[in-house]
């Protein structure tokens, strides 16, 4: 990455995210922020619990953080264009691979957010939502 603010921008969405993972109650704990310009709109976290709005997308409906964010925000803000930042922290304080799930990039796609961002086990990596349902398809 060469522009240290386009940099310092994505570290304060991790930090964030990686905040809002620190709630969660599951064995790998995940968090994420939707976002728009320097701006977000909603956190969320993995949970052990399951939710009607997740069982559209998951055999086991429990809550991935994309949906979760995605059910804090959805009746207050629209989501169309927004992006989504997924984090997932380890308990040494490392960051780890945290790609959204094919069923999340699903649940992205319909309520418009545009593009996922995912901390790796080295770094960060993104993608545009529909090139990640794309690269599904057998
Ligand atoms: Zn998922």
């Amino acid at each position: 990455m060469t522009n240290l603010n386009v940099q310092k921008r994505y570290k304060s969405l991790i930090r964030s995210a990686a905040r809002a993972s620190l709630n969660s109650d599951y064995k790998l704990p995940l968090g994420a922020v939707i976002f728009r310009g320097k701006r977000i709109l909603a956190t969320g976290w993995n949970q052990n619990k399951t939710h009607n709005y997740a069982s559209q997308y998951m055999e086991y409906p429990y809550l991935h953080a994309e949906v979760d964010a995605i059910l804090s925000a959805r009746y207050r803000v629209d989501l169309e264009g927004t992006s989504i930042f997924v984090v997932r922290l380890l308990k040494n304080g490392r960051l780890a691979m945290a790609k959204p799930c094919p069923h999340c990039q699903q649940a992205c796609n319909d309520v418009g957010i545009k593009r996922a961002y995912w901390t790796t086990d080295t770094n960060y990596d993104e993608a545009l939502i529909t090139d990640m349902l794309l690269a599904q398809i057998p």
